[in-house]
Parts: structure tokens; C-alpha cells; sequence
């Protein structure tokens, strides 16, 4: 049961995939006895890719299948009880790229997607659209209706250099061939979707869920306007580690984080975000237990940070608004 002080109503996430469906879920069981909660997920859409002519997105997709309790909790993404039928035939058709799994139920969403956004309806009215079906209970906004993918810049022939869609490098190549930037092609004259700027401003706490500071949290920062947004408002900004011990959880994130020249532990991840007393994002950042870290201008808290079940999460998120509270005395 959530008090903290002054009643929490309003409180808004930066998410991205796996690590933010987790983080989700705890938000939505620590919340759930406030009947005036309003969740809102701010989610990265820089990882969304066309594939067969499908418009996918991965990270708003995982977390409406998680919070849908629809997901393959085993695989860690897709749906529950999924098949690849479709996938075999296109492969027997050697219809490229075959390395990216599209299962058969996960296709029906990526078709009443893409038939949506054809018929020119945005990706937030198409996402509600989804969502009407999962019933997530949490507001799921993607962070701009425009279209801007992430690319990564690695080696090309003749000493050259190239960049790749974010999924290739990720998926096909599990991230292992060295990288040496990541660029959002188009970001810079995306705008924010609608409600996005809002949920920032007018939220009672922020979280920045412990999802990929690189490639999820980074890129949804990078959307103009919403830094200045989270400069701006007047409640406090908290966020969550998502290296424990020097290393991800689950993921690449440490693949990813070296590439912009930030060390992997929850010290480095914490100054990179900064304070916000001192132009960044944080006032307040929680890390796990056996971690140490300090900045100036933001309070420390170490509880324990692993995202085993809602329960687990929702102590995490218990912790992050208290110590969102003592962030306001
Ligand atoms: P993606 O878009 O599917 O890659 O997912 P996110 O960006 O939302 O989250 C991925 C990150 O979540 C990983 O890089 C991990 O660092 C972090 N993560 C995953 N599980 C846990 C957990 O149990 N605890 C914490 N603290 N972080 C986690
Ligand atoms: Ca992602």
C-alpha cells in the first residue's frame, strides 16, 4: 500500500522493453490500491523496424503483452504459447531477413498495426488501439509518432564504415561486432507524442526505469524537448539502476554503454544521467544493495534491485517514491 506523505496520483516512467515491462509491472501492483493512480509509460520507440512490410515495435509490444499477461515470461520476449509457421514459410520462400523471429499470434498485432498507420492514423491512436485489446493498465505512450530508428555505426568493407538498424546489430549479430556509435536517424526534428511533454511536466514522481541507458532511456531523452521537460518540472525525478554488480541483468546494455564512453556500473550510469541541481535528470537514483555509488546533488539509496516478480518490483518502486518523498523535505 502506497502513502508517501502527500498521495502519489500521477506518476510517469521512461521504458523501454523487457526491463521496463518488469519495472511496469511493479509500478501497476505497488499502485494498485490507489484508486486515483494514473500510470503513464513514456516508451522508446527507437528499436521499432519494418519487416515484410509489418511496422513493428518491439518495446511498446513487450510491454503490453507483459502487462496484458501475454508474454513468454521463459524467453523473455514474444507471446506465451507462440508458433513460427509463418516465419518457416518465409524462410521456404528465402524471403529476407530471416534472422529476426516474427512468430504467428505476435503477427496480428504488427498487421493491425501497420494497417492502421497506413490508413494514417498516428502510432499513439494505434497503440490505444492495441491496448484496448490488453488492457495493461498503464497509459503506454510512445515517445513521438514520428518515425526515427536507431542505426549503429560498425566496420564495412575496405576499411570503411557503415550503420546498421539497431535490430541487425542487436539481434543478428547479438552485438558482438564492435560498435562505434549509435545514431537516431530523423530524431532531431521528431516531436514528442502527444501527452508526452504533459505526463512529464504534470507528473507527481518520474521514474527512469532501470531499462538500457543507452538505446531505451537514452533515446527517448534524445526526443526534442522532453530533457528540457524533465529539467523543468517541479517534482522530483528518480531513478533505477540497471547494473548490478558491474554487469546488466538480462540484456546487452553493457555492450551498449562503453560505446558512448560510459563505464558499466550503477556510479557511472548515475553520473552520465546527472543531477539535476547541476543540469541532469536526477534527483534521486536507487541502487542495489551490495552497490555503492555517489554524485553530488543525488541521493543514494541502496535496496535490493532485482525484478524476479511483481512483488519484487513493486519494493523497488515502493523505495524509489519514498525516497522521492525525502527528496522533497
Ligand atoms: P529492452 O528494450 O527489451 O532491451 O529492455 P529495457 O531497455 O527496458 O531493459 C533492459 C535492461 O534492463 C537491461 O539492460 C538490464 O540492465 C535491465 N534489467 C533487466 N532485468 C533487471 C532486474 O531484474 N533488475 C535491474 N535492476 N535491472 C534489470
Ligand atoms: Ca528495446
Amino acid at each position: 500500500m502506497v502513502r508517501v506523505g502527500s498521495v502519489i496520483v500521477r506518476v510517469t516512467v521512461l521504458a523501454g522493453g523487457i526491463g521496463g515491462a518488469r519495472f511496469l509491472g511493479g509500478v501497476r501492483a505497488a499502485l494498485a490500491d490507489e484508486a486515483d493512480a494514473e500510470i503513464t509509460a513514456i516508451v522508446n520507440t527507437g528499436d521499432d523496424v519494418t519487416m515484410h512490410g509489418l511496422r513493428i515495435c518491439p518495446d511498446l509490444d513487450s510491454i503490453m503483452y507483459t502487462l496484458g499477461g501475454a508474454s513468454d515470461t521463459e524467453r523473455g520476449w514474444g507471446r506465451q504459447g507462440e508458433t513460427w509457421r509463418i516465419k518457416e514459410q518465409l524462410a521456404l520462400y528465402g524471403a529476407e531477413p530471416t534472422w529476426f523471429g516474427l512468430g504467428d499470434l505476435d503477427i496480428s498485432t504488427h498487421l493491425v498495426r501497420t494497417r492502421m498507420l497506413d490508413a494514417g492514423y498516428p502510432l499513439s491512436d494505434v497503440t490505444a488501439a492495441l491496448c484496448d485489446r490488453w488492457k495493461p493498465g498503464v497509459r503506454l505512450l510512445p515517445m513521438t509518432d514520428d518515425r526515427c530508428e536507431t542505426h549503429v555505426v560498425v566496420d564495412g568493407e575496405n576499411g570503411n564504415r557503415r550503420a546498421i538498424h539497431f535490430q541487425e546489430w542487436w539481434v543478428r549479430y547479438r552485438a558482438e561486432i564492435p560498435a562505434y556509435a549509435f545514431v537516431q536517424v530523423g530524431l532531431e526534428s521528431a516531436q514528442a507524442a502527444p501527452g508526452v511533454l504533459e505526463a512529464i511536466l504534470e507528473a507527481d514522481v518520474l521514474l527512469l526505469a532501470p531499462s538500457n541507458p543507452v538505446v531505451s532511456i537514452g533515446t527517448i531523452l534524445a526526443v526534442p524537448g522532453v530533457r528540457d521537460a524533465i529539467i523543468q518540472r517541479t517534482g522530483p525525478v528518480i531513478g533505477l539502476s540497471p547494473i548490478i554488480g558491474g554487469a546488466p541483468v538480462r540484456g546487452m546494455a553493457d555492450s551498449c554503454l562503453p560505446v558512448i564512453g560510459v563505464e558499466v556500473s550503477a556510479q557511472a550510469v548515475a553520473a552520465h544521467y546527472g543531477a539535476r541541481s547541476a543540469g541532469g535528470l536526477l534527483d534521486g537514483w536507487l541502487i542495489h544493495d551490495t552497490d555503492t555509488a555517489a554524485v553530488d546533488g543525488i541521493a543514494v539509496r541502496a535496496v535490493p534491485l532485482y525484478m524476479t516478480d511483481d512483488e519484487a518490483s513493486a519494493a523497488m518502486v515502493q523505495a524509489a517514491l519514498d525516497l522521492a518523498e525525502s527528496t522533497r523535505a
